[in-house]
Protein backbone atom coordinates (compact mmCIF):
# COMPACT_ATOMS: atom_id res chain seq x y z
CA UNK A 1 0.00 0.00 0.00
CA UNK A 2 2.05 3.43 -0.96
CA UNK A 3 1.94 6.07 1.64
CA UNK A 4 2.50 9.60 1.22
CA UNK A 5 6.09 9.63 -0.11
CA UNK A 6 5.78 6.98 -2.98
CA UNK A 7 2.28 8.76 -4.10
CA UNK A 8 4.41 12.03 -4.35
CA UNK A 9 7.28 10.20 -5.95
CA UNK A 10 4.13 9.30 -8.45
CA UNK A 11 2.97 12.49 -8.69
CA UNK A 12 5.88 13.89 -9.64
CA UNK A 13 6.64 11.91 -12.32
CA UNK A 14 2.88 12.97 -13.84
CA UNK A 15 3.88 16.57 -13.12
CA UNK A 16 7.09 16.08 -15.22
CA UNK A 17 5.31 14.25 -18.06
CA UNK A 18 2.02 16.82 -18.58
CA UNK A 19 2.33 19.77 -16.82
CA UNK A 20 2.24 23.03 -19.26
CA UNK A 21 1.71 21.12 -22.25
CA UNK A 22 -0.94 21.69 -24.96
CA UNK A 23 -3.35 18.68 -24.58
CA UNK A 24 -4.39 16.37 -27.44
CA UNK A 25 -7.56 15.11 -26.02
CA UNK A 26 -8.84 14.12 -22.23
CA UNK A 27 -10.99 11.25 -21.68
CA UNK A 28 -12.87 9.57 -19.00
CA UNK A 29 -14.66 6.53 -18.89
CA UNK A 30 -17.63 7.58 -16.58
CA UNK A 31 -20.77 8.55 -18.54
CA UNK A 32 -21.16 11.67 -15.79
CA UNK A 33 -18.12 12.98 -16.53
CA UNK A 34 -17.78 12.93 -20.40
CA UNK A 35 -19.29 16.35 -19.86
CA UNK A 36 -15.97 17.79 -18.97
CA UNK A 37 -13.41 16.62 -21.53
CA UNK A 38 -13.67 18.87 -24.38
CA UNK A 39 -13.64 22.06 -21.90
CA UNK A 40 -10.68 20.25 -20.14
CA UNK A 41 -8.89 19.00 -23.54
CA UNK A 42 -9.02 22.84 -24.66
CA UNK A 43 -6.93 23.99 -21.37
CA UNK A 44 -3.66 22.50 -19.65
CA UNK A 45 -2.85 20.82 -16.20
CA UNK A 46 -1.57 23.59 -14.11
CA UNK A 47 -0.03 21.51 -11.63
CA UNK A 48 -0.79 17.94 -10.18
CA UNK A 49 -1.17 17.80 -6.10
CA UNK A 50 -1.00 15.26 -3.37
CA UNK A 51 -3.65 15.46 -0.31
CA UNK A 52 -2.21 12.00 1.30
CA UNK A 53 -3.36 9.78 -0.69
CA UNK A 54 -5.51 11.53 -2.87
CA UNK A 55 -4.39 13.33 -6.49
CA UNK A 56 -5.62 16.23 -7.83
CA UNK A 57 -4.86 17.13 -11.60
CA UNK A 58 -5.50 20.68 -11.76
CA UNK A 59 -6.26 22.65 -14.97
CA UNK A 60 -5.56 26.09 -15.69
CA UNK A 61 -9.31 26.31 -16.51
CA UNK A 62 -9.88 26.30 -12.31
CA UNK A 63 -11.43 23.21 -12.57
CA UNK A 64 -9.48 20.02 -11.07
CA UNK A 65 -9.95 16.11 -11.30
CA UNK A 66 -9.88 14.31 -7.96
CA UNK A 67 -8.96 10.88 -8.17
CA UNK A 68 -8.24 8.59 -5.30
CA UNK A 69 -6.60 5.04 -5.88
CA UNK A 70 -7.94 3.24 -3.57
CA UNK A 71 -6.67 -0.77 -3.65
CA UNK A 72 -6.61 -0.76 -7.39
CA UNK A 73 -6.05 2.36 -8.93
CA UNK A 74 -2.63 2.64 -11.11
CA UNK A 75 -1.46 5.85 -12.73
CA UNK A 76 1.02 5.04 -16.11
CA UNK A 77 2.95 7.60 -18.34
CA UNK A 78 3.54 6.29 -21.73
CA UNK A 79 4.96 8.10 -25.18
CA UNK A 80 2.02 10.44 -26.53
CA UNK A 81 -0.35 7.78 -28.17
CA UNK A 82 0.56 4.48 -26.60
CA UNK A 83 -1.28 2.23 -24.25
CA UNK A 84 -0.15 1.34 -21.16
CA UNK A 85 1.17 -2.37 -20.54
CA UNK A 86 -1.54 -3.98 -18.65
CA UNK A 87 -4.94 -5.57 -18.80
CA UNK A 88 -6.66 -3.10 -16.37
CA UNK A 89 -9.61 -0.52 -17.37
CA UNK A 90 -8.52 2.97 -18.68
CA UNK A 91 -10.25 5.28 -16.28
CA UNK A 92 -9.17 8.86 -17.15
CA UNK A 93 -6.44 10.13 -19.64
CA UNK A 94 -4.53 13.52 -20.15
CA UNK A 95 -3.00 13.29 -23.65
CA UNK A 96 -0.22 15.41 -24.25
CA UNK A 97 2.29 16.81 -26.69
CA UNK A 98 4.96 14.35 -25.95
CA UNK A 99 3.40 12.23 -23.17
CA UNK A 100 0.01 10.90 -21.53
CA UNK A 101 -1.15 10.55 -18.15
CA UNK A 102 -3.19 7.18 -17.84
CA UNK A 103 -4.89 6.18 -14.68
CA UNK A 104 -6.24 2.80 -14.66
CA UNK A 105 -8.83 0.68 -12.45
CA UNK A 106 -9.41 3.72 -10.16
CA UNK A 107 -13.45 4.61 -9.49
CA UNK A 108 -13.16 7.24 -7.67
CA UNK A 109 -12.88 10.34 -9.62
CA UNK A 110 -14.60 13.65 -10.06
CA UNK A 111 -14.27 16.62 -11.80
CA UNK A 112 -14.13 19.75 -9.02
CA UNK A 113 -14.25 23.77 -8.82
CA UNK A 114 -12.85 25.15 -6.18
CA UNK A 115 -15.49 25.13 -3.81
CA UNK A 116 -16.24 21.64 -5.02
CA UNK A 117 -12.21 21.28 -3.16
CA UNK A 118 -12.88 23.08 -0.21
CA UNK A 119 -16.33 20.51 0.52
CA UNK A 120 -15.36 17.44 -1.02
CA UNK A 121 -16.27 14.56 1.33
CA UNK A 122 -13.04 13.11 1.32
CA UNK A 123 -10.44 16.04 1.11
CA UNK A 124 -12.51 18.11 3.90
CA UNK A 125 -12.17 15.44 6.26
CA UNK A 126 -7.54 15.25 6.35
CA UNK A 127 -5.44 17.01 8.03
CA UNK A 128 -2.24 19.23 6.78
CA UNK A 129 -0.66 16.80 4.21
CA UNK A 130 2.83 15.22 5.77
CA UNK A 131 4.61 16.28 2.44
CA UNK A 132 3.14 19.85 2.25
CA UNK A 133 6.49 22.32 2.05
CA UNK A 134 4.28 24.91 4.51
CA UNK A 135 3.61 22.38 7.00
CA UNK A 136 6.08 23.27 10.16
CA UNK A 137 7.03 21.07 13.14
CA UNK A 138 5.85 23.90 15.17
CA UNK A 139 1.91 23.17 13.97
CA UNK A 140 2.15 19.57 14.46
CA UNK A 141 3.49 20.40 18.01
CA UNK A 142 0.56 22.36 18.36
CA UNK A 143 -1.51 20.07 16.90
CA UNK A 144 -0.53 17.67 19.22
CA UNK A 145 -0.98 19.51 21.82
CA UNK A 146 -4.73 19.75 21.56
CA UNK A 147 -6.69 18.61 24.35
CA UNK A 148 -9.13 16.72 22.09
CA UNK A 149 -6.17 14.15 21.11
CA UNK A 150 -4.82 13.74 24.76
CA UNK A 151 -5.76 10.13 25.15
CA UNK A 152 -5.47 8.70 21.21
CA UNK A 153 -2.56 6.16 21.42
CA UNK A 154 0.30 7.36 19.20
CA UNK A 155 0.19 3.76 17.11
CA UNK A 156 -3.70 5.13 16.21
CA UNK A 157 -3.26 8.84 15.91
CA UNK A 158 -0.05 8.31 13.40
CA UNK A 159 -2.75 6.80 11.22
CA UNK A 160 -5.66 8.76 11.41
CA UNK A 161 -5.42 10.86 8.31
CA UNK A 162 -7.61 13.85 9.65
CA UNK A 163 -4.64 14.41 11.93
CA UNK A 164 -2.15 13.92 9.05
CA UNK A 165 -2.90 13.02 5.93
CA UNK A 166 -0.10 10.87 4.30
CA UNK A 167 1.38 8.56 7.32
CA UNK A 168 0.95 4.73 7.02
CA UNK A 169 2.16 1.71 8.32
CA UNK A 170 5.69 1.43 7.81
CA UNK A 171 6.22 5.46 8.66
CA UNK A 172 4.07 5.40 11.67
CA UNK A 173 7.05 2.69 12.97
CA UNK A 174 9.54 4.93 11.93
CA UNK A 175 8.68 8.05 12.71
CA UNK A 176 8.05 6.62 16.59
CA UNK A 177 11.53 4.88 16.57
CA UNK A 178 13.61 8.30 15.48
CA UNK A 179 11.52 10.09 17.92
CA UNK A 180 12.09 7.88 20.89
CA UNK A 181 8.40 6.96 21.89
CA UNK A 182 6.64 3.66 22.66
CA UNK A 183 3.31 3.17 20.20
CA UNK A 184 1.27 2.92 23.13
CA UNK A 185 1.83 6.47 24.66
CA UNK A 186 -0.70 8.99 24.18
CA UNK A 187 -0.36 12.72 23.30
CA UNK A 188 -1.48 13.83 26.49
CA UNK A 189 1.70 12.16 28.65
CA UNK A 190 4.75 13.72 26.54
CA UNK A 191 6.48 16.56 27.81
CA UNK A 192 7.48 19.19 25.51
CA UNK A 193 11.03 17.81 24.90
CA UNK A 194 9.14 14.81 23.57
CA UNK A 195 6.52 16.13 21.62
CA UNK A 196 8.19 18.49 19.88
CA UNK A 197 10.83 15.30 19.48
CA UNK A 198 7.38 13.18 17.53
CA UNK A 199 6.60 16.80 15.48
CA UNK A 200 10.48 16.78 13.90
CA UNK A 201 10.56 13.45 13.53
CA UNK A 202 7.30 12.81 11.24
CA UNK A 203 8.67 15.72 9.30
CA UNK A 204 12.26 14.49 8.86
CA UNK A 205 11.22 10.67 8.30
CA UNK A 206 8.53 11.68 5.86
CA UNK A 207 10.60 13.83 3.77
CA UNK A 208 13.70 11.51 4.09
CA UNK A 209 10.86 8.68 2.65
CA UNK A 210 10.42 10.86 -0.09
CA UNK A 211 13.76 11.91 -0.86
CA UNK A 212 15.43 8.80 -0.54
CA UNK A 213 12.58 6.73 -2.42
CA UNK A 214 11.20 4.76 0.75
CA UNK A 215 14.36 4.55 2.87
CA UNK A 216 13.65 5.76 6.32
CA UNK A 217 16.80 4.43 8.55
CA UNK A 218 19.25 6.64 9.24
CA UNK A 219 20.79 7.62 5.74
CA UNK A 220 24.26 7.20 6.68
CA UNK A 221 23.60 4.00 7.90
CA UNK A 222 21.76 2.60 5.02
CA UNK A 223 24.61 3.44 2.94
CA UNK A 224 27.27 1.11 5.46
CA UNK A 225 24.42 -1.53 4.69
CA UNK A 226 24.47 -1.32 1.44
CA UNK A 227 28.63 -1.65 1.13
CA UNK A 228 28.38 -4.36 3.64
CA UNK A 229 25.73 -6.30 0.65
CA UNK A 230 22.72 -6.24 3.19
CA UNK A 231 19.45 -6.33 1.16
CA UNK A 232 17.38 -3.35 0.35
CA UNK A 233 14.38 -4.79 2.30
CA UNK A 234 16.86 -5.23 5.75
CA UNK A 235 18.97 -1.77 5.12
CA UNK A 236 15.69 0.23 4.30
CA UNK A 237 13.73 0.56 7.88
CA UNK A 238 15.40 0.45 11.58
CA UNK A 239 12.60 -1.31 12.80
CA UNK A 240 9.58 -1.82 10.68
CA UNK A 241 9.22 -5.57 9.10
CA UNK A 242 12.78 -6.41 11.17
CA UNK A 243 10.62 -7.99 14.53
CA UNK A 244 13.52 -10.71 16.32
CA UNK A 245 16.47 -8.45 14.57
CA UNK A 246 19.61 -6.90 16.65
CA UNK A 247 18.22 -3.21 16.78
CA UNK A 248 21.07 -0.99 14.31
CA UNK A 249 21.42 1.89 16.87
CA UNK A 250 21.64 -0.26 20.21
CA UNK A 251 21.56 -3.89 19.02
CA UNK A 252 18.50 -4.93 21.04
CA UNK A 253 15.87 -6.96 19.99
CA UNK A 254 13.22 -5.74 17.58
CA UNK A 255 9.43 -6.10 18.68
CA UNK A 256 6.26 -6.24 17.05
CA UNK A 257 2.54 -5.58 17.76
CA UNK A 258 -0.58 -5.96 16.63
CA UNK A 259 -1.40 -2.07 17.00
CA UNK A 260 -4.38 -1.76 14.54
CA UNK A 261 -1.99 -2.71 12.01
CA UNK A 262 1.73 -4.69 12.78
CA UNK A 263 3.26 -1.61 14.40
CA UNK A 264 7.27 -2.76 15.30
CA UNK A 265 9.73 -0.57 17.99
CA UNK A 266 13.03 -0.95 19.49
CA UNK A 267 12.27 -1.46 23.99
CA UNK A 268 16.08 -0.36 24.31
CA UNK A 269 15.53 3.26 22.02
CA UNK A 270 11.64 3.47 22.67
CA UNK A 271 11.59 2.38 26.33
ZN1 LIG B 1 17.48 0.23 19.78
Amino acid sequence: MPEGPEIRRAADKLQKAIVGAPLRAVEFAFARLKTYEEELAASRVSAIETRGKALLTHFANGLSVYSHNQLYGRWYVVKAGKLANTSRSLRFAVRGSTHDILLYSASDIDVLDEVGIATHAFLHKLGPDVLSATLTAGELDARLAEPRLARRRLADLLLDQAFVAGIGNYLRSEILFDAGLLPTRRPGSLDALERAALARSILTITRRAYRLAGITNDPQRAVQLKTAGVSFGQRRHAVFERAGKPCYRCSGTVETAQLNRRVFWCPGCQG
